[in-house]
């Protein structure tokens, strides 16, 4: 059986204590949350911390509410809390839709929404759905906090603009008065519980007839999670149609750059990208217009 290497461990008991250590002990040190995707590389000694700050008692940092204008998901939230939220189902039903598939009761009980966003993994399911929301990331540490878009949050493969000393305290979707909002989240996987071969979120905010705003981003067809800005450029401002969303998949298709694995050849890759993203902007639309419960 893989073991890791040698690591020390300290259980934090407030986000102050966990990020004076994490600022003291620098790049040799590294949060951990949920423990599923940083154990398994660490028993691959593919990750090699000499020291893990364990902040699953921060409590305060496990909570979905609604703050004026926005929704605020602690960092430490599992994924069973996401699948669950009425909150979330009412505003993005795209996390429930990602969470249904994400792996199995055993890793959503435990896994967060901050340790899926700073894994960095391109095959992350919520780094696409909290994209395609336009989620914003609250990063904090000693010298307070800042507030990074998520296309500006994965920097690479498994690297992210939280820096040493710091963590990531919450993430934030807009709520848009005055706006129809809908959202959808579609994933193909070999079998139940696996990673995608690929999946495309989608949300849409509609004003009148106009699709005033979309986001769409797709995961496990890229170095990391692909944000398709210029289908949102085609659609913004535009009629929702089938039209103009069979454009989109195939911008979609074209945009994102897979790679050849066990899960597919590229071609097949890119043809499920461009068709997801179709599925997840019709859905997103139809629940917006509320055609779909
Ligand atoms: C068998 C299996 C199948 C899976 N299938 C899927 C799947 O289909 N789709 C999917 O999306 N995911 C899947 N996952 C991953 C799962 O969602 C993990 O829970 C998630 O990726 C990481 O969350 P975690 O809380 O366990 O993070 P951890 O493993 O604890 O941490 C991951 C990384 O984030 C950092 N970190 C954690 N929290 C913070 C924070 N607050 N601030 C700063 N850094 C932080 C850690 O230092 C580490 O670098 C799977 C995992 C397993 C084991």
């Amino acid at each position: 059986m893989q073991t890791p290497a040698p690591f020390e461990y300290e259980r934090a008991t407030s986000v102050e204590g966990a990020i004076a250590t994490l600022a003291r002990l620098g790049s040799e040190a590294r949060v951990i949350a949920g423990g599923h995707s940083l154990l398994p590389m660490m028993k691959l000694r593919l990750a090699q911390p000499e020291h893990l700050v364990d902040i699953n008692d921060l409590t305060e940092l496990d909570y979905i509410s609604e703050v004026g204008d926005e929704i605020r998901i602690g960092a430490l939230t599992r994924h069973v809390t996401l699948q669950r939220s009425a909150l979330l189902a009412r505003h993005f039903p795209l996390f429930a839709d990602a969470e249904e598939v994400i792996a199995d009761p055993v890793v959503r009980n435990r896994g967060t929404i901050g340790g899926s966003l700073c894994q960095a993994d391109a095959a992350e399911d919520l780094s696409a759905v909290c994209a395609a929301a336009k989620a914003q990331v609250v990063i904090r540490g000693a010298g307070g906090e800042r507030v990074v878009a998520m296309e500006k949050f994965h920097l690479g493969p498994y690297w992210t603009a939280v820096g040493d000393g710091e963590i990531v305290t919450e993430v934030r979707l807009p709520l848009r008065a005055g706006h129809s909002a809908g959202s959808a989240h579609e994933k193909v996987e070999r079998r139940a519980g696996d990673w995608a071969i690929a999946a495309a979120s989608a949300a849409v905010w509609i004003q009148g007839s106009t699709l005033a705003d979309v986001g769409l981003a797709l995961s496990a067809v890229g170095p990391t999670t692909v944000h398709v800005t210029r289908a949102e450029d085609l659609l913004r401002g535009a009629a929702p149609s089938e039209e103009l969303f069979a454009q989109a998949a195939q911008i979609a298709s074209e945009d994102c750059a897979p790679t050849a694995d066990g899960r597919g050849p590229v071609d097949y890759k890119r043809h499920l990208a461009g068709v997801l993203a179709g599925r997840a902007l019709r859905r997103a639309t139809a629940r917006a217009l509320k055609e779909e419960v």
